[in-house]
């Protein structure tokens, strides 16, 4: 089976049904993913000044995001330990003329024995097993794509815990909460080797978390990373939502609006998600011949205004809950913005919007708009 993506053609094998089967794996639904990763690739070349960046794929599979590393100038290198997928990786950068090594090996152990600018771990599951040989290698870019998001989002809730040392609370805000969730363990996994890793972008889909963490070596900026992780305090009764930064969690004895009791989820991360900067930087690398451009650009225009707030909420839920219908979200934040509020939209659906207003406040602030 033949597919193009972006400007090169990749051979992949036909995909079983149900998933699972020995066919080295192709997902077609991350064509997205892989676009906006090409622009990001593009955006920090252009930002580093230096002559042909390196790029490790450590999970490659068929090769799709090593070969489009290549094709955007990166001296690539594609790791699986799997034969066939090595040879499906040969074959698709002979394939584009491209120049590229393949690896046929652990991929842990080629990231502790080699530095690369910029790794990219796109495994099954969850990629924490990955994640400490990648902030050892790395020197500019972690990429990170989880499609464990039960786990993180807390619907498995044990499971998560495992992964990612961090309790989820299965939330209304849970796309966020898997994000940060997962971006905490990261931070986490990167201080212990005196790097900083920060959010430069990171997106959520149904089907997975995405998020690209530039990289310091110094241990300050370690320091200040790890002081941006702490604890969510939510109430499950009237959805108020406190946030706490440190280590150490102070869970309120009560809902300081309703006195229910609260759920607490944490340590996770609870700074930007992305630098509004770099995401101008990655829009410019947007280009036509990209097949979801105009999805990138769109997820791109929204998180260039979302508001650094760590959990979000949903217009059409608020709205069930008063009893009340929906309106129109440029007006509904309008009416939060004249009450004197922040807000935007947020990335997590097309209803969906950051607020430093409260439940209370909020339904106050748009009755009758
Ligand atoms: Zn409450």
């Amino acid at each position: 089976m033949h597919v193009t993506e972006g400007e090169v053609e990749l051979v992949v094998p036909e995909q079983p049904e149900s998933g699972v089967g020995d066919a080295v794996f192709f997902n077609p639904v991350q064509e997205f993913n892989r676009d906006l990763t090409v622009a990001v690739l593009r955006a920090h070349e252009s930002e580093a000044d230096r002559d042909r960046l390196s790029y490790l794929d450590a999970n490659a599979a068929t090769g799709a995001r090593g070969v489009r590393a290549a094709n955007a100038g990166y001296d690539a290198t594609l790791c699986d330990h799997d034969t066939d997928a090595a040879a499906l990786c040969r074959e698709n950068l002979a394939r584009n003329d491209l120049d590229g090594r393949v690896e046929e090996r652990n991929a842990n152990a080629l990231m502790h024995e080699e530095r690369f600018d910029v790794v990219d771990l796109d495994p099954f599951g969850t990629p924490i097993p990955f994640a400490d040989a990648a902030f050892r290698s790395a020197a500019d870019l972690v990429c990170v794509t989880a499609t464990d998001t039960a786990p993180l989002c807390g619907a498995h809730r044990e499971s998560g815990v495992r992964s990612y040392s961090a309790l989820p609370q299965n939330t209304e805000y849970h796309a966020e909460m898997g994000l940060r969730v997962l971006l905490g363990a990261l931070v986490r996994t990167a201080a212990r080797y005196d790097v900083a890793a920060t959010p430069v972008l990171s997106h959520v889909t149904n089907h997975y978390v995405r998020t690209y963490l530039s990289i310091s070596r110094r241990a300050t900026d370690a320091n200040a990373a790890v002081e941006k992780l702490g604890y969510i305090h939510h109430c499950f009764a009237c959805l108020d939502r406190e946030s706490e930064r440190g280590l150490i969690a102070h869970p309120p004895d009560a809902c300081p609006t309703c006195g229910e009791s609260v759920a607490t989820a944490g340590p996770i991360w609870l700074g930007p998600t992305h630098d509004a900067e770099f995401v101008d930087r990655v829009r410019k690398q947007v280009t036509g011949e990209l097949g979801t451009a105009s999805r990138a650009f769109d997820l791109l225009a929204t998180l260039d205004d979302e508001l650094d707030i760590p959990t979000h909420y949903d217009q059409h839920r608020l709205c069930r809950r008063w009893g009340r219908s929906a309106n129109a979200m440029d007006e509904f934040l309008g009416s939060l913005r004249e009450a004197g509020y922040r807000a935007s939209r947020a990335q997590y659906g097309g209803t969906t919007f950051k607020t430093d207003a409260t439940v209370e406040e909020i339904e106050a602030a748009t009755d009758g708009a």
